[in-house]
Parts: C-alpha cells; sequence; structure tokens
C-alpha cells in the first residue's frame, strides 16, 4: 500500500508510468501489485491485465470522495463464479427455476412497451401481494430485491437517538447499513446453541431486527415469541426478515394488524425462484410504508422493472408450483442434514433453504477450500463464532450427491491443510 500511496502521490500513476492491479475485493486488504508499464510491455500476460485492471482500480481517490466513504466497510456478497458446471451451493438461490408462467410473463413484456418506464407504484404487484397475503394494498411495498427494501428501511424507520438492536450472528448487511446512514447499533449475543432469545433484546432501543429463520443459521423463532416481543415492545419498531421463511418457518403476517410498529420483509430471490430479477418486498401498517415510500421517492421512483413486475406476479399466479419447489427443498434439506451428521458434522436445526453445519475435527475455511478445489462452493464466514461452520444452499438431490461424495474424500483422505 505504500508504494501505492507513493506512486500515487508522485502521479506515476496518473502519468500511466505504472500499472496497478489490485487483489479481489473478497481479500479485504489492499494488496496491490505496481510494476513499471516497461515490465508490462515485455509481457504479452501483463499487458493483457494492464487492459484489463482499469488504473482506477486501485486508486485511492480520497480527494474526490464524500466525507465517510473511505470508512465504509461494504457487504461482500457470496462469489458469483463466471464458470459452468460448478455446484453452487454458496448463495442460497432456489436450485428449481421459475415457474413456466415467470418465462411466458416475461416474453410478454419483451414489447415495445419497455421503451416506457414501468408503474412507479408498482400498483399490480402490490394489489396481488395484499390480495394473497390478506392485507390492504396500502400496507405493502416493492423493491429492487429485498436488500434494497432493507436498504430504505433503515433510513425511514430505524435512525433514532437509541441504538437498534439485533444479533451478534445474522445477516451482515445490518452493520453496513448502520455504518452508512450513522445508525448507532447494539449486537445481542445468540445464546450458546446458536438460537436468537427475545428476551434478551428487553433493553434500551428504538428499534430491532433479526431475520426469522436467522442467517446464517437457519434456526427458526416461533411466532408466539415474536408475538410476546411485540407486546413488550410497543414503542420500538419491529423488522422481521423473512427471506426464508416460506421453508418451514412461521410468520409474522398475521401480526400486523394488530402492531403498527412491526414491518416485515420478503424476498422473491429465494421461494420464487427470481433472484436474478431482484424484488423484494415490505409489509406493514400503511404508516410505516408511507416513510418507506417517502424515502424511496427521494432516491429512486421506479426501483422495480416492467420484466420484474410481470414476473413476480406471475410467480404468485402459479401457487402449485410455489409450493411443490418449497417442499422439494425441505425434503432434501432433511435428507441432506442427516447425511452431514453421519459425517460427523453438528448441524444446526434449519427451517430456511440452507444448513449451517461444523465439523468437531475439520477446519471449516479448509473444507471450503478442498470443496472448491472439487468445483463446490459453499459459504465461510471468517468472523468469530461462526468460523467454524460452514453454510450450505440445499441444492438439488444430484448437488447434494456431489457435495457428500466430495466431503467423503476429503474426509477419508484425512488431510485438510
Ligand atoms: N435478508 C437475508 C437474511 C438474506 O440472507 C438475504 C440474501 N442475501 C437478503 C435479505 C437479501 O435478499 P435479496 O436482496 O435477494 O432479496
Amino acid at each position: 500500500m505504500a508504494d501505492l500511496d507513493l506512486a500515487y502521490r508522485h502521479r506515476w500513476v496518473r502519468s500511466g508510468l505504472f500499472l496497478l492491479h489490485e487483489a479481489p475485493h473478497a481479500c479485504r486488504r489492499s494488496c496491490c501489485l505496481v510494476l513499471p508499464l516497461r515490465d508490462c510491455r515485455a509481457s504479452p500476460l501483463l499487458m493483457r491485465l494492464a487492459i484489463l485492471a482499469p488504473l482506477s482500480q486501485g486508486l485511492k481517490m480520497s480527494q474526490y470522495w464524500s466525507h465517510g466513504i473511505g470508512a465504509l466497510r461494504p457487504y461482500i456478497p457470496g462469489e458469483q463464479p463466471a464458470i459452468d458446471n460448478i455446484v453452487k451451493l454458496n448463495t442460497n438461490e432456489n436450485p428449481f427455476g421459475p415457474s413456466p408462467l415467470v418465462f411466458d410473463a416475461i416474453r410478454s413484456v419483451a414489447t415495445d412497451s419497455l421503451r416506457l418506464y414501468p408503474d412507479p407504484e408498482a400498483t399490480e404487484l402490490k394489489a396481488t401481494l395484499a390480495a394473497y397475503h390478506g392485507l390492504d394494498p396500502r400496507e405493502v411495498f416493492v423493491g429492487n430485491g429485498s436488500d434494497e427494501v432493507l436498504a430504505l428501511t433503515f433510513l425511514a424507520l430505524l435512525k433514532h437517538d437509541a441504538p437498534l438492536l439485533f444479533p451478534d450472528v445474522t445477516y451482515s448487511f445490518y452493520p453496513v447499513y448502520c455504518k452508512l446512514y450513522g445508525i448507532d447499533f447494539r449486537q445481542i449475543p445468540l445464546t450458546d446453541s446458536m438460537e436468537i432469545r427475545l428476551e434478551d433484546y428487553d433493553q434500551q432501543c428504538s428499534g430491532i431486527i433479526f431475520p426469522n429463520p436467522n442467517a446464517p443459521t437457519g434456526i427458526g423463532l416461533p411466532l408466539a415469541a415474536v408475538e410476546d416481543l411485540l407486546v413488550r415492545r410497543p414503542d420500538a419498531v419491529v423488522v422481521v426478515d423473512e427471506a426464508y421463511v416460506d421453508f418451514g418457518g412461521e410468520s409474522a403476517l398475521p401480526l400486523i394488524q394488530s402492531h403498527p410498529n412491526l414491518l416485515i420483509i420478503r424476498t422473491f430471490s429465494k421461494s420464487r425462484s427470481l433472484a436474478g430479477l431482484r424484488i423484494g418486498f415490505a409489509a406493514g401498517h400503511a404508516n410505516l410504508i408511507e416513510a418507506l415510500d417517502r424515502v424511496k421517492n427521494s432516491f429512486n421512483s421506479y426501483p422495480v422493472d416492467r420484466v420484474a413486475l410481470a414476473a413476480a406476479i406471475a410467480s404468485y399466479r402459479d401457487e402449485r408450483y410455489f409450493r411443490r419447489t418449497c417442499a422439494a427443498i425441505v425434503k432434501i434439506r432433511s435428507a441432506l442434514m442427516l447425511r452431514l451428521s453421519a459425517f460427523g458434522f453438528d448441524v444446526l436445526p434449519s427451517v430456511a433453504n440452507f444448513v449451517f453445519a461444523r465439523h468437531p475435527r475439520f477446519d471449516a475455511a479448509m473444507l471450503a477450500k478442498r470443496l472448491h478445489e472439487r468445483s463446490i462452493v459453499v459459504r465461510h464466514f471468517e468472523q468469530p463464532r461462526i468460523r467454524e461452520y460452514l453454510r450450505i444452499t440445499v441444492g438439488t438431490p444430484s448437488n447434494c450427491r456431489s457435495l457428500i461424495d466430495a466431503l467423503s474424500e476429503i474426509t477419508t483422505q484425512g488431510r485438510v491443510d
């Protein structure tokens, strides 16, 4: 980094004298190679790198950045490898693809109509969601993936004087939003059995957010526990992130009418198999939705495009497909949990479309690496409390067989370093 600073300060970079190549962002540390351009010219490979790695990648452009941007530690999404023939079990996508009705709907909007902006209020999708979930359309908000709905929620409803509470082991985007918006937060430890205990949230705060089921543990909370929290805490906004609820969790949607402080956030990325289109929604009292609308319309009036709107509506028209694919994932999950347990893994009791498991003898980071070498991608978090776990998405039965075969090979070799 010192080399880079030096190079930048001396304007060598800007004058094109140096090639900078920054290591993949997942590595977190800024490790840069600074090479004189004449060395690059000598090697066709380096010349190609010079073209592929734009100079700006390695630059510290802080003089042009807004205040605070340099201090941000952005969320790191799971790897999306650009190669075919991998067994991709790292980002909790649905292995079964969307309903055939979704493809028909997408074809039907792939017309000249795409020159027009989409409906900024997503009226038809909101009506569809409201009718299905027994809500008023004014109790529904839609956005560009639930990540965007979460981002708007943090700004619209969770930025107050008292801290926001969420679990110490949870969706790692929450602290990122807090730092982005300057929200004071406190992380509440999971129990030793990695469960959320909502009694631990009975402390001074302005808001509480947690996924149910929690991610990355997959453990669900009963509806009664969520209801008890809402009864105890009418003073705080309670946000339940139900990204994975359709795989066996208990939804808090029935509590919306009786609790004006409850907001539920859902996604089309998991059970509806539409991660590639980016659609999420929130449900809550019209007053909470109004706050979200205000922020959304101060940011982006058209967050959900025409194709996504049509696909989302169509996915709700194919109830049979939805139920069949969710049930299949639940069944495959049970089998996968059994197989992993038989290998000696401790597997947390998941009600999500992934499992969280650790092996008492094998290092999780090394297992992830060995699996990756065999083109099987799972998620490992280098984080306190969970670094010995792997998060494994429930794939097709064939995906799971490949995983088990690879684990069998790796663990019987007994050598994971
Ligand atoms: N919440 C949780 C708990 C998640 O794991 C994810 C997926 N990364 C999301 C929200 C966001 O999902 P999406 O933006 O695809 O709707």
